[in-house]
């Protein structure tokens, strides 16, 4: 007897795979691939917490004025309202599962949770668990995902592209098991939870994060991607070029921390009125303005003034991880760098995370809702993952699983043989190059120049990838990821270079002001034909 095809493959399990998981699970069947192997996923090593309107004194015109404001002019009003009037609910229904968030003490609390600020609100609107509120919520939903009987987990597949069936329809996807077998999901419906492509980046606040590739899976089948040159840079990663990324999470500035120069100075309160807490690419390009400025690499971030106590209270995490690198962060400032942290680009969807291919929905960072515009504010991404997953949810269990039809795609058999070490250690340096190019041409500060030179020295990687795999007969786990990787970071700078404006996330010395006229920045594979570049 055939097993009967499952409703609902969600690929990913961060916060927006874990969240719909369990809001689809008591109506369909759910396979959700959760790689055990990876610390890919974002969502488990988020820090400061999780914007809503939750205060008495705090409304939803208020974050919504603030998120428009990040976003510098190219938001999507309605996904705005929408993701803000959804999350109360949406915080709500985390507690209801169990996620332990810091109560606040204190005897007139207008809410019963601590409410921090971060760059960009003008209110206490973040709620937090200490300052590990991602593990906190990861570990929650895991723990519930673990246990429901109609989600079936596979932490050994690693998906490499997705299936269609003869209409054109999304109809599952195929990947790879650990033993480096094929293996085919195929469902009537298909989610993306991938994640962002801060992995492009060599510098980047997670260990190992995404690099887009659901985005180019999803671009494969015909879906738009939108907003690519919106990088996010955090303006504090801790500053260690021997050890692994650590993010000293933006409440540390909410909190009262000072930026300070080689010459011991505060410099941002003389660039912005706000300070430290300006939007996080003001703070990144004064940074590394600053850092371009002097001779360390580096700038500091004090907040000894605060007092042990009170560190160690909010910052239990940082605190102890700073010791385990030989940093007393109550006695000593931290030295913090710029590094790649959030796509605020990606796939297109609507409010219930559809995309254009029917089938298939994208939701948490890898999708592009609008609501992020040219500039995330802090702690709207977990908040976009919670209400967008929750919304199609919502929107699968509407939807008629009658006219489904198998995939026409043959997935792909196994390798024939593994990959050389030669050509594995050619693997790790394309990468490497990869990155090398994305930062110094793609990061903060961008130019014509340095974004053509960067497109021609991707353009040459994919060429020499090519090359390599047409001696393959079948496709290898390492080199499908890097043409994926080459492919964003080759539309990346396609959209950075035909955006000729300096905007949120995106500066260009070229083109250092606003244009009058701003629009969201639309590509599909077709703008990788030669001749179409810019
Ligand atoms: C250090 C750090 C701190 C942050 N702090 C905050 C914060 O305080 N507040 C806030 O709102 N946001 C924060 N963010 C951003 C936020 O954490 C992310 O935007 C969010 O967690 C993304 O969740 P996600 O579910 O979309 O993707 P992720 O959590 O990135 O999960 C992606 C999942 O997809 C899987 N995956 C990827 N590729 C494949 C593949 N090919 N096959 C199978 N599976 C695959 C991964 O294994 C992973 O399980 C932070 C980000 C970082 C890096």
């Amino acid at each position: 007897m055939s097993t009967p095809t499952p409703n609902v493959l969600i690929i990913g399990g961060g916060v927006a795979g874990l969240t719909l998981a369990l809001e689809v699970a008591d109506h369909l069947s759910v396979i959700l691939v959760n790689p055990s192997q990876d610390d890919r996923g974002a969502s488990r090593w988020a820090q400061g917490g999780i914007a809503a309107v939750l205060s008495p004194d705090d409304d939803f015109q208020a974050h919504i004025h603030d998120t428009l404001v990040a976003g510098d002019g190219l938001c999507d009003e309605q996904a705005v309202r929408f993701t803000v009037t959804h999350g109360p609910a949406a915080i709500q229904w985390l507690i209801d599962k169990g996620v332990p968030f810091t109560p606040d003490p204190a005897p007139n609390a207008r809410y019963p949770y601590h409410l921090t600020r971060e760059g960009g609100h003008n209110a206490r609107r973040i709620i937090h668990a200490d300052d590990a509120t991602g593990r906190a919520v990861v570990d929650t939903l895991l723990h519930k995902v673990a246990t429901h009987p109609n989600i079936t987990q596979r932490r050994d597949v690693t998906i490499l592209g997705l299936l269609k069936n003869s209409q054109g329809h999304c109809a599952g996807a195929y990947g790879l098991d650990d033993h480096h077998q094929p293996q085919t999901l195929t469902a009537h419906y298909t989610v993306l939870a991938t994640g962002g492509a801060s992995g492009l980046y060599r510098h980047t606040t997670t260990p190992a994060p995404s690099s887009g590739e659901g985005m180019v899976m999803a671009a494969e089948l015909g879906a738009d991607l939108m907003n690519l040159e919106f990088q996010q840079f955090h303006p504090t990663s801790l500053y260690d070029p021997e050890g692994p990324a650590f993010l000293i999470s933006e409440a540390v500035r909410g909190e009262g921390g000072y930026l300070i120069n080689e010459a011991g100075e505060r410099f941002m309160p003389a660039l912005d009125e706000r300070a430290e807490l300006a939007p996080r690419d003001v703070v990144a390009r004064a940074i590394d303005t600053q850092i371009q400025q002097g001779t360390q690499g580096h700038v500091w971030l004090d907040i000894r003034h605060l007092g042990e106590k009170a560190i160690r209270h909010h910052f239990p995490t940082i605190l102890a991880h700073c010791a385990s690198r030989g940093i007393d962060i109550t006695q000593q400032p931290i030295p913090v760098v710029p590094a790649a942290h959030y796509s605020c680009g990606g796939v297109v969807t609507d409010c219930d995370g559809a995309t254009s291919v029917p089938g298939l929905y994208a939701v948490g960072e890898i999708a592009c809702t609008g609501l992020h515009g040219a500039n995330r504010m802090a702690s709207n991404s977990l908040l976009e993952c919670l209400v967008y997953a929750r919304s199609c949810a919502g929107a699968l269990r509407e939807r008629s699983l009658d006219a489904w039809q198998a995939p026409a795609f043959a997935p792909a058999q196994p390798p024939t043989r593994p990959l050389t070490a030669d050509e594995k250690h050619l693997m790790v340096q394309w990468r490497h190059e990869l990155r090398a190019t994305m930062s110094q041409y793609v990061s903060i500060v961008r130019s014509n120049a340095g974004l053509t030179a960067a497109y021609e020295q991707l353009t040459l990687l994919s060429t020499r990838l090519e090359n390599l795999e047409n001696g393959q007969s079948q496709e290898q786990e390492e080199c499908v990821r890097l043409r994926q990787a080459l492919t964003l970071a080759r539309l990346t700078v396609i959209a950075a270079l035909r955006r000729r404006e300096s905007r949120g996330l995106h500066y260009s010395t070229d083109w250092p002001s606003h244009h009058a006229a701003p629009a969201a920045s639309r590509l599909t594979l077709e703008d990788l034909t030669p001749g179409t570049v810019a």
